[in-house]
Formats: C-alpha cells, structure tokens, sequence
C-alpha cells in the first residue's frame, strides 16, 4: 500500500510539472512574436524573464531589479485605474501584459534631464522635428496588442517616470481593446498629441 501511495505521489508531481511545462511552452508561443518585434526595435537580447509581483511578464536584457519591477506594476495599476473611471474593461488585468526593459540608448535628453531612452528608425515621424538623421529616442514603444506588449528603457533612478512611461504605452494598448476610434485618433503622435490620453 506504501509502494502505491508513493507512485501516486510521484504520477500527482508529473502530472504538475508536465502541465506547468506546456503552460509555460504556450505562453512563450503568444510572447515570441512582440520578442521578436522587440529585438528588431532595440537592437537587444532578452536573455532573463520575470513575473513581476503583480503578474506582467518582464523581459529584461539584465535581470529585471526590484525598483523596475515595482515601476511597472504601479504603472498598470494607475493605467487601470484612469481605464475604469473612462469604463473601460478589457485587458486590466497585470497578467494581460508584457514588458520588455531594453538597454537605452541614451542617459539624457537634450535638455540634459535623465532621460533613459531607446534609438528607433523613425518611419512616419521622418523629417519631423523628433527625426535625428533617420532614427529618434522613444520613452517606450507598443510592440503588439495580443498580448499587450510594449519596450520601455532600463531605468536605474527616476522610477516614477518608469511608472509613468508603463502608464502612456498602456493607455494605446486598453484603448485598443475598448475604444477603438480613439485608439486610431491617438496611436500616432506623428502630428502632435502625447500622453497622458486618459483623464
Ligand atoms: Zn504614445
């Protein structure tokens, strides 16, 4: 009877880690596509991933820090905040998202403000003012919208700009699922217009 109990302590464990596995298998399915999109923006490899404490995957070049993590759950839980006093449902939960925590490209602005921020080529934004000779710095940038997945840049001081920088790219994501028109009327700030979008 031992021997039994035993064997179906040891089927239960199997059971549990073959299930965790595929879980885990599926959700890397749903990632691979914006970890893709991520690396051919930043030029970066992400090498570690992490829940946060709240439950948004964090991709990170470095093992994600603590004060990161902690950032990008209290973007979200003020993006979902301002999401629900504008009645939008959809997509508030932590685990409906993923973050990719790129290497900036620079430490400050022109400005000379700390500015932790990522080098992309500029498409529509070419020959507007943000336009540095084909490329531009971006605070963060929307990769996909299933899962909702954006890049932001490594912070190491300043983390209620992280926060906030989670907040702006969040807002393109909820509006996408709940509002579409002003989705589309606020994704591009080509022509002006910037964040916050939700009051
Ligand atoms: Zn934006």
């Amino acid at each position: 009877m031992l021997k039994l109990k035993n064997l179906l302590q040891i089927l239960v464990v199997f059971a549990f880690v073959f299930s965790a596995n595929v879980f885990l298998q599926a959700q890397n399915r749903a990632d691979r596509a914006v970890l893709a999109e991520a690396e051919r923006y930043s030029k970066d490899k992400f090498n570690f991933v992490v829940n946060s404490p709240k439950g948004a995957r964090v991709y990170g070049v470095k093992k994600p820090s603590s004060q990161m993590l902690a950032a990008i759950d209290k973007g979200l839980t003020d993006l979902f905040a301002v999401a629900r006093k504008n009645r939008y449902n959809k997509r508030l939960n932590y685990s409906d998202y993923v973050i990719f925590i790129a290497s900036p490209d620079r430490q400050k602005n022109y400005d000379g403000n700390y500015s932790p921020d990522i080098a992309i080529g500029v498409a529509q934004y070419a020959g507007t003012d943000v336009d540095k000779g084909g490329y531009m710095y971006v605070a963060g940038m929307v990769l996909g919208y299933n899962p909702g997945a954006f890049l932001i840049g490594e912070h190491t001081q300043d983390f209620n700009r992280a926060a906030d920088v989670v907040r702006y790219e969040g807002e393109h994501i909820v509006l996408y699922h709940n509002d579409r028109r002003r989705y589309n009327e606020t994704m591009d700030h080509s022509k002006g217009g910037g964040h916050p979008i939700l009051q």
